[in-house]
């Protein structure tokens, strides 16, 4: 913790990236622990475009499920020590998989979304994305405005589906400009997201892993804090005033 401290308040660009389990004590549930069960199916079976196009009422089913938990849920010290990061370190970029929204919450700026935003639908007609704050939707499966006979999707990526290129651009770019990469409550298991802890490594980042459980990627890190975000990363930011 001494050396992360350092590290942390000598960085000249501090990059985060986080993965589901930095929601997990706000009561959202990963999709790889115990909790992460939804009736009989499995997360990785319904977060595909094949699952949408043969079971779409389903699937919307599962997003308004997970739409009403996250509805419920509040950002735990952990994002607080997030922002007090953002507020004190030169240059700070977080990046994440989450797409709970509540980075946004705390106040987070900078602010790079791999996966997409729970609160928004996408036509599967013409594209048009809408944040939608309805909980639970008003209709199911929901339909789009202009295109009645379009069905709207959740506007998150999907296993299967690229990155949106923008999002994918700045991360890269942060990571390549790190001197600190910390990461937060990912399995590291799902690419490429997972393939920005090795960009790092290769650009010379110090890199700093925060999570209760080893992953395939902790033994490449110079530093594991074992433990939950909740309580690691306020004693990290505690090194800034
Ligand atoms: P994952 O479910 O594969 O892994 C979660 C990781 O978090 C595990 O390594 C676990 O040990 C760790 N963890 C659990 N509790 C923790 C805590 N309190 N503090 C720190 N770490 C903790 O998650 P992933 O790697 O993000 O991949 C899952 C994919 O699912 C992502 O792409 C993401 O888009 C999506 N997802 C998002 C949410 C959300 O938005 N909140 C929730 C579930 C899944």
């Amino acid at each position: 913790m001494i050396q992360a401290r350092k590290w942390l308040r000598d960085a000249e660009h501090v990059v985060v990236l986080t993965g589901a389990g930095m929601s997990a004590e706000s009561g959202i549930p990963t999709f790889r622990g115990p909790d992460g069960i939804w009736k009989q199916f499995r997360a990785e079976e319904l977060a595909t475009p094949q699952a949408f196009a043969s079971r779409p009422n389903l699937v919307w089913e599962w997003y308004n499920w997970r739409r009403e938990l996250i509805a419920k849920a509040e950002p735990h010290a952990g994002h607080q020590a997030l922002a007090h990061m953002e507020a004190c370190a030169p240059n700070f970029t977080l990046i994440t998989q989450n797409v709970d929204g509540l980075e946004e919450r705390v106040g987070i700026r900078n602010l790079v979304r791999l996966h997409g935003d729970i609160w928004e639908t996408v036509c599967t007609r013409c594209g048009e994305r809408r944040r939608n704050h309805d909980v639970p939707l008003s209709s199911m499966p929901p339909h789009c405005f202009c295109h009645p006979e379009a069905l709207l999707r959740p506007g998150v990526v999907w296993y299967g589906e690229a990155l949106p290129s923008s999002a994918w651009d700045r991360a890269v770019h942060a990571v390549e400009h790190a001197d600190l990469l910390l990461v937060v409550g990912t399995s590291a298991v799902v690419y490429p997201a997972s393939s920005l802890i090795t960009l790092g490594i290769r650009h010379g980042a110090h890199t700093i892993e925060v999570n209760p459980q080893s992953t395939p990627l902790s033994n490449d890190m110079d530093l594991r804090l074992a433990g939950a975000a909740s309580s690691i990363l306020p004693s990290l930011a505690s090194v800034f005033p």
